[in-house]
């Protein structure tokens, strides 16, 4: 059992940061503050002793072996599974397919879904505030089909414009595809409304959670969406392994988008080729095994966290900051929505965002600068890019402190 797992019910950051060998080190001779997390979180014990125990003793490949080893890892790759659909708020192990990320379970959709529902004239639904991973796949399968993509704006503060993005709803919209937590401004979408108002319309939703997983729990049967999808990276977990959570009856209705191995029934040159059942029909190829395990085990991990609490003490670090931000005559701040979570994006005067991040490592301080794949996020705010700090549930109120006295330090170099 993790320490973690110990404390449930009593949030302690102090045990939760001994989970994660990564932050003991000291960065450029400083202790790494990582503000980073929305690029990435950093893995838990537990998930990196899951992957290296796989490795060792159950490596196999999975689904067609008749040996131990091989019905060993199979058997841990389907339990990642129902994991993850448990996770989701009890969806079914079918409604599960596993991608390398976020942004191949949209080209998955884009593709498998947009390519078969999507002509001419029909319209993709988008906000303005969706990573490059929401839009390009559409933008692929626009120019493929001759269907046309509609943005909703985003207001001065980083919240969604609600009214004008109903009104873009129409007969034509075939899809509404929506980020649940910006990652570049910490908004969050009133994602269970817009779906009821997309599905009012007739059109089906996608909701990108690659940002909102982590901070708060997800049931994907409240939200009534029709695709939900994250990267089991920014989850604790490992890169290359992602989810798309699909309404069982899309699925079934959907070709698949890739074939190969694993996601056939019967392969025949004279009598063609069918396909295995949901959700293997999109899982062709050998499996990222090791990476859907490590999945499982940083929920397994993340559920043995009060996560009523960490949110609470993720909602301080931010308003830590942001009220040392507020009181920065030098500081333009991009996205102050109420209730956003984990970050804070901003640019300082005479500074490019790009030295920013360069003198903060200096100190020890990971932060990301530029657009964040959302180019058409900042055209809209007329910069090229922010100063993105991050938080995680192992970060520490220290942390904000040193991060602000970093940007002091900065300024000391302007
Ligand atoms: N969507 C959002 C909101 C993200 O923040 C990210 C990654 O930063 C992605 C999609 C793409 O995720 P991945 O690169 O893991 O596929």
């Amino acid at each position: 059992m993790s320490t973690a797992m110990q404390t449930r019910g009593a949030f302690d950051v102090a045990l939760i940061r001994d989970e994660f060998p990564i932050l003991e080190q000291a960065v450029n001779d400083r202790p790494l503050v990582y503000l980073d997390n929305a690029a990435s979180t950093q893995k838990p014990e537990a998930v990196i002793r899951a992957i290296a125990d796989y490795y060792r003793r159950d490596h196999s490949n999975v689904h067609r072996g008749a040996h131990t080893l091989a019905d060993r890892a199979t058997a841990a790759f389907e339990q990642a599974r129902m994991d993850v659909a448990a996770f989701l708020g009890g969806a079914k192990r079918e409604e599960i397919v596993f991608t390398r990320g976020t942004t191949e379970a949209i080209n998955l959709v884009a593709n498998a879904w947009g390519r078969t529902h999507l002509g001419p004239g029909d319209e993709i639904l988008l906000t303005a505030m969706e990573h490059h991973a929401n839009i390009v796949p559409w933008q692929l399968v626009a120019e493929a089909t001759g269907a046309v993509i509609r943005v909703a704006p985003v207001l001065e503060n980083g919240e969604l414009d609600l009214d004008a993005w109903k009104a873009l709803l129409s007969e034509r919209t075939r899809i509404a595809a929506m980020v649940h937590v910006s990652n570049a401004l910490g908004s969050i979408n009133p994602v269970a409304d817009m779906v009821a108002a997309a599905r009012a319309a007739g059109a089906v939703t996608l909701v990108d959670g690659a940002q909102a997983v982590n901070h708060f729990p997800v049931d994907v049967h409240a939200l009534a969406a029709d695709f939900y999808v994250f990267s089991g990276h920014k989850l604790f977990g490992p890169t290359g392994i992602g989810v798309l959570y699909g309404r069982e009856s899309l699925l079934d209705a959907m070709p698949p988008w890739q074939g190969g191995g694993e996601m056939i029934e019967r392969v025949s040159f004279e009598a063609g080729t069918t396909f295995a059942g949901l959700p293997w029909k999109f899982e062709a190829g050998t499996p990222h095994i090791a990476g859907a395990i490590g999945l499982g085990a940083a929920i397994a991990w993340l559920n043995g966290i009060d996560r009523v609490a960490a949110a609470a003490h993720e909602a301080a670090l931010l308003a830590r900051l942001d009220a040392a931000l507020a009181g920065m005559n030098d500081v333009r701040r991009i996205g102050t929505a109420p209730g956003r979570v984990a970050v804070a994006s901003f640019l300082l005067d005479g500074a490019h965002p790009t030295d920013v991040g360069m003198l903060l490592d200096q100190q020890g301080i990971a932060v990301r600068v530029g657009h964040h794949c959302t180019m058409p996020l900042m055209e809209r705010f007329g910069i090229p890019g922010t100063v993105r700090a991050s938080f995680s549930i192992y970060n520490t109120f220290e942390e904000v402190d040193c991060f602000v006295a970093g940007l002091d330090k900065v300024r000391s170099f302007l």
